[in-house]
Order: structure tokens, then C-alpha cells, then sequence
């Protein structure tokens, strides 16, 4: 199973928490930090569960995700 990691841009983040719908891993939750808009920016809650699918970064609509995948072995 791969894995991934997501690296959240906090100002672009909206606090709309359509990622943490779309992960089918669980991994996304809302940290409880503000970013200067007042939004509760989004985490990996459970990095370890990520596979890098990359849905979460497809359903936001403000561009504030992005997907690295862990490279594996050929
Ligand atoms: S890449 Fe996939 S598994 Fe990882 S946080 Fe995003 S939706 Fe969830
Ligand atoms: S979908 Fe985008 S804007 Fe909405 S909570 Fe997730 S990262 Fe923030």
C-alpha cells in the first residue's frame, strides 16, 4: 500500500472540511488552529492511514492541498 503525505497551504484553507469528507482513510480533521481569515485549518489526524490517493486534494476548491506520495520500490 502506498503512502502519503499532505501538505496543507493554511491561508488558502477555508476551514469547509469537504476533504475530510472526501479521504476514505480518516486521516484529515480540523487542527483548531486559525489561520489570519478566522478559518480552522485542516491536519493529517492520522498521517500513518494516508495512501496519497490524492481525493482530498481533488475535492478542495480553494487549491490548498497537495499530495506527495512515498516512492516504492520497483
Ligand atoms: S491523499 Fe487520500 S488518503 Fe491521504 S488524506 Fe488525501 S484523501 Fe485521505
Ligand atoms: S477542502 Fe480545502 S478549503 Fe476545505 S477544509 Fe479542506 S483544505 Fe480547507
Amino acid at each position: 500500500m502506498p503512502r502519503g503525505v499532505v501538505v496543507v497551504d493554511g491561508e488558502r484553507c477555508k476551514g469547509c472540511g469537504l476533504c475530510i469528507a472526501a479521504c476514505p482513510q480518516k486521516v484529515l480533521a480540523f487542527s483548531g488552529t486559525l489561520n489570519k481569515s478566522g478559518y480552522d485549518v485542516i491536519h493529517m489526524q492520522n498521517p500513518d492511514a494516508c495512501v496519497g490517493c490524492a481525493f482530498c486534494a481533488l475535492t478542495c476548491p480553494d487549491i490548498a492541498l497537495s499530495v506527495y506520495r512515498e516512492k516504492t520500490a520497483p
